[in-house]
This record gives structure tokens, sequence and C-alpha cells, in this order.
């Protein structure tokens, strides 16, 4: 490790003593100190010194948590300045790893790849997060083959409370805790991903009714390589979404034998073929332009401001949006595809129910939806993941179907999300760590089977409790410190 340095540590853009809130304006918090380290070395050096003034430590992404998990009110870093690409390697099988500051941002994570053709295997649907607060809350896309971004994470640099820093692989114990951990073992300083070929995907966006959609679920979800659907609750329509990777296509390998001829009309090909996607990125961009900003963000922010002045419109309203979605098949690469832009601000929570449980959890929530009449402009939200092995992944060793209930920020959802929370809590749901929820530690214990195992790891990587807060005693318990 390297010695840390004397030279003052920026305060960073939060203001020691003036509240922090997050993106949904659910939290808030007052640190009383903040820092900007700009390499590792800085940030073990803040941690050391807070963890000597007895203050308690949190990271803070992109403050895209719905809950207060990165909430403190001792140390708060920021660690935008950490980030950036560190090392491109070979790791085992020919898999390609990247190791990037824990900071970098998913957005610039995408860029840095793409420029090198290479991608990650799955995203979640937004790229505003950090890779770091990404990871350490479980995000995930959707794909009955694929896990969350913590599945992709080959290695992690860990800041200890005394500021010693471990590297740690796959199989390791504080590794396993650590890829999906809430910042409860350690400040993350670095990630290693393993990532793919850049890849396009070609998205299939079609309006269903939802009986279609119940009816050829198994279809859908297995037959398609990421597949969700939004359905319009006090409505019986949805909107589905399949998308299909497509491989790029590889340069000309290098071949002697090859006669001058061949070569120049393969390369002529591939200038065809790039010039043709570039042009499709532009009419992409465009069109994305139009559907995101016009459509799904500008008319959608409209829906829900009426929806909230006058809430005998919204099963009309519902109604009106989902009929207002047309069918749209495009190609792009794939990041851009996964990932769109949020300016209607929600607030949400998402459970994670085993896929078996779909269709009778939806039934409870449309039949609670009606009786109580519930004023809900946001549709519901289902996606898919493979069963993994990460500790306090919510998809940890089961097929996981993710129904997520979404409100507009100026409504209130208190009464909505209890009633989602009991229906998929019964369902033997696991909440998402980031979104909106009530479980405690209690409760999550015996749905997670290495939950004890993270709470070993915890323990000795952080006896004093320097890295808790009020949320991960609420969710993991108060046992370490
Ligand atoms: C509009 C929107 C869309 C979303 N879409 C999705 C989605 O598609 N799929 C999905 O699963 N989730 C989604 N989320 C949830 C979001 O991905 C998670 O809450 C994620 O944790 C946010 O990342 P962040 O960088 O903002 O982290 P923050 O919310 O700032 O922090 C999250 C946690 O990570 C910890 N942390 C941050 N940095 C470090 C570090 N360096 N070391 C240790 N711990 C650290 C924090 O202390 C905290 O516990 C969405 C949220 C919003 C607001």
């Amino acid at each position: 490790m390297a010695a840390p340095t004397s030279t003052p540590v920026p305060a960073g853009p939060f203001r020691t003593g003036r509240p922090w809130t997050n993106w949904a304006r659910t939290v808030s918090a007052t640190p009383a100190r903040t820092a900007a380290p700009r390499d590792e070395a800085e940030l073990a050096q803040v941690v050391t010194a807070a963890a000597g003034d007895g203050l308690r430590v949190r990271a803070v992404g992109a403050g895209h948590s719905f809950t207060p998990a990165a909430a403190t009110d001792g140390l708060m870093l920021n660690l935008d300045a950490v980030s950036g690409l560190l090392r491109l390697d070979r790791g085992p099988s020919d898999a390609t790893l990247v190791t990037v500051g824990a900071g970098t941002r998913l957005h610039d994570l995408n860029a840095l790849l793409a420029a090198r053709g290479l991608a990650m295997r799955n995203l979640g649907d937004i790229d505003r997060q950090s890779v770091a607060g990404a990871i350490s809350t479980g995000t995930h896309g959707t794909g009955a083959r694929l896990g969350g971004l913590a599945t992709q994470v080959r290695g992690l640099r860990v800041v200890g409370p005394d500021g010693t820093v471990r590297e740690t692989v796959a199989g390791d114990d504080l590794f396993e805790a650590s890829r999906l951990g809430l910042g409860a073992t350690g400040i993350l300083s670095a990630v290693t991903l393993e990532v793919v070929p850049a890849y396009d995907l070609r998205a299939q966006e079609e309006p269903w009714p939802l009986e279609r959609v119940l009816e050829g679920l198994d279809d859908l979800v297995d037959g398609n390589d990421h597949f969700e659907f939004y359905w319009f609750p006090l409505t019986r329509r949805a909107l589905t979404l399949r998308n299909t990777r497509l491989p790029r296509d590889e340069a000309a390998p290098d071949d002697p034998s090859m006669n001058a001829a061949l070569r120049r009309v393969r390369s002529a090909a591939r200038s065809a073929r790039s010039a043709a996607r570039a042009t499709a990125r532009v009419a992409t961009r465009a069109r994305s332009w139009v559907d995101e900003e016009a459509l799904s963000n500008g008319a959608f922010g409209l829906v829900n401001r009426v929806a909230t002045a006058y809430p005998q419109t919204t099963p009309r309203l519902n109604d009106f949006s989902a009929r207002a979605l047309s069918a749209r098949t495009y190609t792009a690469p794939s990041y851009e595809v996964f990932c769109s832009h949020r300016r209607v601000r929600f607030r949400e929570m998402e459970y994670a129910v085993p896929r078996a449980a779909l269709r009778d959890v939806l039934a409870e929530l449309d039949a609670w939806l009606l009786a109580s009449g519930e004023n809900v402009p946001f549709p519901v939200e289902v996606r898919f993941a493979a069963p993994d092995d990460v500790w306090l992944s919510t998809a940890h060793g089961r097929d996981t179907a993710y129904v997520a209930v979404h409100q507009y920020w100026r409504l209130p959802f208190g009464r909505y999300f209890s009633a989602a929370e009991q229906i998929l809590a019964a369902a033997g749901g696991r909440p998402h760590w980031g979104k909106l929820h009530t479980r405690t530690a209690s409760e999550l214990a015996p749905l997670y089977p290495r939950f004890a195992d993270f709470q070993r790891v915890r323990a000795e990587a952080d006896p004093d409790g320097v890295f808790r807060n009020a949320y991960t005693d609420r969710v993991l318990g108060a046992g370490a410190g």
C-alpha cells in the first residue's frame, strides 16, 4: 500500500454541516465531515483519521439509492476522483478483466469499454450510478440467463478502518462479502470486472395485453436474451421489451495467405458496415431523444402531474399511456439500449420473488389496486435474473422475478408500498438493498443462506463498527462494533 499523503484532502462537493439529499429526496443527512480523496492513499488517510476521531464513515456514489444506505452523520466520502481505467488484463479462460476506480460512473465505464471494443455483460436501466454504489446494493438488469452487476465482479481493493488496503479476489471471504455488502466491510477503492466483446442489441418494444404476456411468460423469459415488461396498474395492458444480443463483426484476421483483392473487398465491406452503423446511431440518438425526452419523460411527466391534480383520471390516463405507446424495433450498442434517462422523479420499492410466484403476486397486487382505489400513475416493472452465488444477492440460489412498484414523487407512496410489500414478502421476496422497504435483519437473515457468513466477515473486517450507519444497523444488524 502506498504511504498516506500529508497534503490536505479536498472537502468534496457536500458541504460539511449542510444536509446531503439523495436523488429521490427520500433521505437527507448532515455529515460532520466530508472528503473527496484524489486517490487510494488519500482515501486510506481520511478513513484512518476519521476512525481515530471516533467518526463513522460512509461512501456515497451517485446517491441513487432510495434507502438511507449511504447516509451518515460522520465522514461522508465522495469518490468521484477515484475513477477511470486502472488496468486491462486477460483473466482465466481468456476472459477480459477491467479494473476501474470504485467511483467510476457507469456511463463513463460504458464509454471507456466501448472505446476498447468491450462492454458490460448486462446492465440496469440507467447509467448514472457509480460502479461501487451499484454493486454494493445488488443493482441488476434483466435476463433469465444472467446475473446482476455484482456477479460480474472478479476483484476488489477494500480500505479497512485502519487504512489498510486489502486486494481480494473471487473465493476470498472478504471478496464474497464486499462485492455486494452495502459498504459495511470497508470502502472499495477499485473494482475488477469481467467484461465481454462489444455487442449490439436488437430491441423490440411492443404494447401487449397483460393476459398475453402472462400466458406466454416462460417462452418470453427463456426465449429472449433480455425480457422485461411494464404493467400499467388499473389496466390490463403492458409494454413488453425484448432485447436480442447481436455480436459485432470481428475485424478480419491477419491472414498472410489472403490475397490483396480479398483484403480490399473485406475492408470496403467493413467501412460500409461501420458507416451504416454510424448513420443508424445518429438515427437512434435522434429517435431516442424523441422517445425518451418528449414521450417517456415529457409526456410522462405531464401524465403524472395531471394524475396528481385529478386522481379520478388515473385509470384513464394509464390506459391512455399504455395505448399511446407504439411498437418499435431498433438496433444500437448494448449500453445505449439498456440505459435510458429518467427525468421524472419517483419513489420505488422492488422485491425479488421466486420466478414461479410471479403470476400470483401480480394477481394479488392487481386485486389490491382495484379494491383500494389507490392513485398510481406509474407502471409496475417486471424483470428476471438467473440464480447466483453472491452471498447477499437478491437472486441468490433461485430463478428470480423482480417486481418493482413506483410512485410519482409528489404523490404519497406509503399505503401502496406497504400493501405491495406484504404481498411480495409473503411470497418469499427479498427487498432490493437500495430501494424502499421496511424489513429488518431478523426478517432478512432466514432469506439468505450465507447471512451468518456475511456477519462473520463483517465483524472481522470492521470490529469497531466504523462503517455502520442506521440503515446497516436495521438490515444487517448492529452486531459489528
Ligand atoms: C432512476 C433510478 C433508476 C434505477 N435503476 C435501477 C436498475 O435498473 N436496477 C437496479 O437494480 N437498481 C436500480 N436503481 C437503484 C440503484 O442502482 C442503486 O440504489 C445503486 O446503489 C445506486 O448507486 P449509487 O452510485 O448512486 O450508490 P449510492 O446510492 O450513493 O450508494 C449505495 C451504497 O453503496 C455504498 N457505496 C458507494 N460507494 C462505495 C464505495 N466506494 N465503497 C463501499 N461502499 C460504497 C454506499 O455507502 C451505499 O451503501 C435505480 C435508482 C434510480 C434512482
